[in-house]
Parts: C-alpha cells; structure tokens; sequence
C-alpha cells in the first residue's frame, strides 16, 4: 500500500496503514479554514473523524470512571483529539481536554500546556527557566515599580503587551517613558495585566512563526508588518512567505514546545542579533496562513503524528 503520510523525510512509513482512529477535533467553528483541513486531512487517510462543539460537552464526575458527556448525552470511546480551543473559552476548554486526558483519550496537547500558553507571563516565567531566548520582559504592579522596569528592559521605545492579548491586539509601542507609563497607568486602571519588554528593533517589523508537530519543524514562515506597523501579525495587515529555518531555530522552537507540554505548536519568535528569541506558543495555530505560505500540508503532517503516537504511545513515554 503506497504510503500517503507526510513523514517521509527518512524514506519509510512508521504508520501501521490499518491503524485508523476516531478522532474527534475539539471546536467552536466546524466551516474555519483548520478545522476543515484536519477534518479532510483525517479522512483522506481513512480515520473516522467528528468535529465537536468544545461547549456541548458535559464533564461528569459522578461515577467510579472520569466520564464526558455530549449534547446531555454520554460520549462513545475516542482515541483521540485535536483541542481547537478559542481564547474566549480557555477555562471550560481546558476542562474538557483534562477529562479527555483522565480517560486515557491522547491529546497532542495537554490542558496544562493549553493554560500555560494561553497566559503571556505564566509562559515568559516557564520558557526562561529552561534558557530559551526571549525579549526581556518584566511584569510589576506598583505604579512607582514602572519607570524602573522600563528602565531595567533598556528604556523607550518599549514594548508593553496585554497578558492574554491576541492578533496584535493589546501590543503596543511606546516611543518614551512618559507615554508608556501613561499607557500602563491607564490600563491598570481598568484592572488590565500588563508585561513591559524590550523592543526588538533589530527583528524590523518581521517575525518568524514555526509550526512544531512533534519533534519537528513541519512548516515555517517570515511574517513582515506593513508600512509604519510594528507588529507583523497577519490580522495587522503583515505579509508571509515561506522560510528555510537554520538548526538553531529549529532547535528553540521545538524545544520551546515541548517545554510548553505542546506537540501541536506555533511558536512565534523575533530575529534577534544574537539568535531567536521567542515571543509566543501558541497551542491552537492557524494552519491557513502557513498552508498558503508554505504550500505544505500541515494538517496532514498533523494528523500523521497523531496516528503515530496513538499506534505507538510507548515513544511518546521515551520523549517526556
Ligand atoms: P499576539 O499574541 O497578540 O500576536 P505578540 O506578542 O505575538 O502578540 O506580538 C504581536 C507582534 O508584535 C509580533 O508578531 C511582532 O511582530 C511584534 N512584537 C511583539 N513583541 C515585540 C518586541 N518585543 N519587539 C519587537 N516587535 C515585537
């Protein structure tokens, strides 16, 4: 049977063809772009897949058994899920992936490595314990705390970001000290969470974003902001192309995702001089600005990992 998997980099299938799955993809949006591709990439290889609303599920806790329920009814056996959860529903989300997980369901990635992504500094304080390279950043509460944390990441322009800010919303350049203290000040008083961080001016506007699918890099491409924009993000307008990533990227984004807990990851990083230095891990990423970027199928490379993994749990034991 000729292989139609994507990891064919070594030359050999490791997926056994008759393995097919039940897969069912965690989502609020069964017509977006990604659900659809993992849908079509799923069934193009023969697994039975369902697209289920994350908010009809049910977590009961009633029984002897970790037990979920959908649309007030119980859940028949999965082997497996793709979690797509929104910012909007991280908590409830997180939730039913933990139960999925109680239940011995695999899941690419974890409701911790989900809750840990979400939250901007939560993911600073965790990726720095590990040496990964990132902007410096610093987070206070006090107004009086301000002027000297500007001052600590190497003064203005800076760079102050909402903590569970997305698509650039919640980023912003401050040009001096004065109008970033009157931009933090303002926004603490509407109880908003805010992170100070150094401006990468070498990274001009551009970023990288590598799709990790297990221990590799699947896909990768240099996002540039347009005009006088700073933030690069394809919702701000910025522009994509496919890239070529050196090991060392390579290397701090796959690292970067497996410290997250995340075998589906797209891990933001800017051009520093000195190397990458990553800004995000994002645990539910968009495949159609990389698909149309890159030309390369990320959702089957995804759906392969998943049929992998589940054929063969004992290398994912090997890997933690
Ligand atoms: P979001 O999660 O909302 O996308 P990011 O932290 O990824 O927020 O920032 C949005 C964009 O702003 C990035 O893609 C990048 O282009 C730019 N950016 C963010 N942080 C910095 C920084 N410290 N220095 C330079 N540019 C940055």
């Amino acid at each position: 049977m000729e292989c139609r998997h994507t990891h064919i980099q070594s030359g050999t299938c490791h997926s056994f063809p008759e393995a097919l799955l039940k897969l069912a993809i965690l989502s609020r949006a069964p017509r977006c772009y990604s659900t659809q591709r993992l849908r079509s990439a799923a069934l193009d290889r023969g697994h039975d897949v369902k697209v289920l609303n994350t908010l009809r599920f049910g977590i009961d806790l009633s029984g002897p058994e970790p037990d979920l329920t959908f649309r007030g009814k119980q859940l028949s056996h999965y082997d497996a899920i793709i979690p797509r959860i929104g910012n909007s529903i991280t908590y409830f989300g997180t939730a039913v992936v933990r139960q999925f997980e109680q239940m011995d369901v695999y899941t690419p990635n974890t409701a911790n490595g989900i809750a840990n992504s979400r939250d901007k500094l939560r993911a600073s304080q965790i990726l720095s314990r590990h040496g990964i390279g990132m902007p410096a950043t610093t987070f206070v509460r006090d107004r009086a705390d301000v002027v000297p944390a500007i001052q600590r990441v190497g003064g203005a322009p800076v760079v102050i970001k909402l903590l569970e800010g997305t698509q650039g919303i919640g980023v912003i350049l401050a040009p001096s000290v004065k109008v970033a203290e009157a931009i933090i000040e303002t926004l603490q008083s509407t109880k908003q969470n805010v992170l100070i961080q150094s401006f990468v001016k070498e990274s001009k506007g551009r970023d990288i974003r590598a799709l990790v699918v297990g221990d590799r890099v699947v896909a990768a491409m240099r996002r540039s902001a347009q005009g006088d924009e700073f933030r690069s993000n394809v919702h701000r307008g910025g522009l994509v192309e496919p890239v070529e990533l050196t090991e060392e990227y390579q290397r701090v984004a796959i690292r970067a995702a497996q410290i997250m807990g995340l075998k589906v990851a797209g891990v933001d990083m800017l051009e520093g001089t000195d190397g990458p230095l990553v800004m995000e891990v994002n645990s539910s990423p968009g495949l159609q600005g990389i698909e149309f970027a890159t030309k390369l199928d990320v959702a089957g490379a995804i759906i392969d990992h998943m049929a992998n993994q589940v054929a063969f749990p004992q290398i994912d034991v090997r890997e933690r």
